[in-house]
């Protein structure tokens, strides 16, 4: 049964595909802290799911955002 939804783009999807922005703690760098303050900005926080391809996304553009912000 898809009862999840991205709130990025909006799919729906099974609940076990569900992908938050927790994933990122085990990313070396940019470390979680500064991933955490990127993301609240944007208005996403640690319990929104999203899709795999959305998370995926946002994955590479906080690592654009930390490799320009250095
Ligand atoms: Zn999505």
């Amino acid at each position: 049964m898809k009862n999840a939804q991205c709130k990025k783009c909006l799919k729906k999807f099974n609940e076990k595909d569900i992908y938050t922005i927790q994933q990122f703690q085990y990313r070396k760098i940019p470390s979680y802290k500064w991933t955490l303050e990127y993301f609240r900005k944007s208005n996403i926080g640690e319990w929104d799911s999203f899709c795999e391809q959305c998370l995926t996304q946002y994955a590479k553009e906080s690592i654009k955002a930390w490799n320009e912000s250095k």
